[in-house]
């Protein structure tokens, strides 16, 4: 067991200094954001690991990871890039690993599967949905702690009301979720690396409506600020209510999505709950 607990950790580690999502000290210390309405609870999302702070009593570190309490299910979405940030998180957050049903990972880099190992030695009773493609030493790796390996490929419901994109991108592979909500449909990405545009395309022909919400990992940080814009006009033609980039969306992005969406841009960042209710 130790063995393959230090092989995971250097795999996680390895992963961590090799695959990441392009860092980049991304800081935001302005928080003038009220906390979301806690009433007509239906959804809710705990942004459990980012770069971007917003609970200043929670660890800031290069990653991305929530916590998605929905249909009665708890499912954590992607993991951090090192455990114990996202355990020392989930501590103050008091979110106990046990009470974790299912992870999903979007995509391999280090800083969404780092603190997967970690997670796992407190909660190995879950189902890891992970792309297909992942290396079968990561899927082997991750049975071998007792947890339930679900390969994703094509796009489809994992849980009721909650869909995977399925498999997107060429590159990089990765997966996004969509939550079907009485409100319309949100959706949350790791890093976008398919394109943003791609995955909330995706999700309208998948589940149909227009999303409520867009939020997670951009992957905008070296996009030109004509291509940010257009990827603005499009969210709005595809009538995309509330956008919340975050981790990766770079700091220009951030600001030109603050501008276009006023009241419904979400400062997001670590420990920022976010609500949708009936
Ligand atoms: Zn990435
Ligand atoms: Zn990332």
């Amino acid at each position: 067991m130790m063995e393959k607990i230090a092989f995971l950790t250097m795999v996680a580690l390895s992963l961590v200094v090799l695959l990441n999502c392009g860092a980049g000290g991304e800081r935001n210390p302005k928080d003038h954001y009220k906390k979301a309405n806690m009433s007509l609870e239906n959804l809710t999302i705990i942004i459990i690991y980012d770069n971007n702070p917003y609970d200043s009593s929670l660890r800031t570190a290069w990653g991305f990871s929530c916590l998605i309490r929905f249909g009665g299910k708890n499912i954590l979405f992607d993991t951090g890039g090192d455990s114990p940030t996202l355990l020392y998180n989930m501590e103050q957050l008091k979110i106990k690993p046990k009470e974790i049903d299912a992870v999903v990972l979007s995509h391999i880099h280090g800083d969404h599967v780092g603190g997967l190992s970690g997670f796992l030695k407190r909660n190995s009773g879950v189902t890891v949905y992970l792309p297909k493609s992942f290396p079968l030493s990561f899927k082997d790796e991750v049975r071998s702690f007792g947890a339930k390996v679900e390969e994703v490929h094509k796009s489809g419901e994992l849980f009721d009301n909650v869909y995977s994109t399925g498999e997107l991108g060429v590159w990089i592979k990765e997966q996004s979720l969509i939550l079907k909500t009485p409100k319309g449909p949100v959706i949350i990405t790791g890093c976008a690396h398919p394109g943003v545009v791609k995955i909330v395309n995706k999700s309208k022909r998948l589940v149909g409506g227009n999303p409520v919400l867009v939020m997670g990992g951009f992957h905008l940080g070296g996009t030109s600020e004509g291509e940010i814009r257009r990827i603005i006009a499009d969210f709005k033609k595809l009538g995309v209510l509330q956008a919340g980039p975050s981790h990766c969306s770079g700091d220009r992005a951030r600001q030109l999505f603050r501008e276009a969406y006023r009241e419904n841009f979400l400062e997001l960042g670590v420990g920022r709950t976010i609500t949708i209710g009936e």
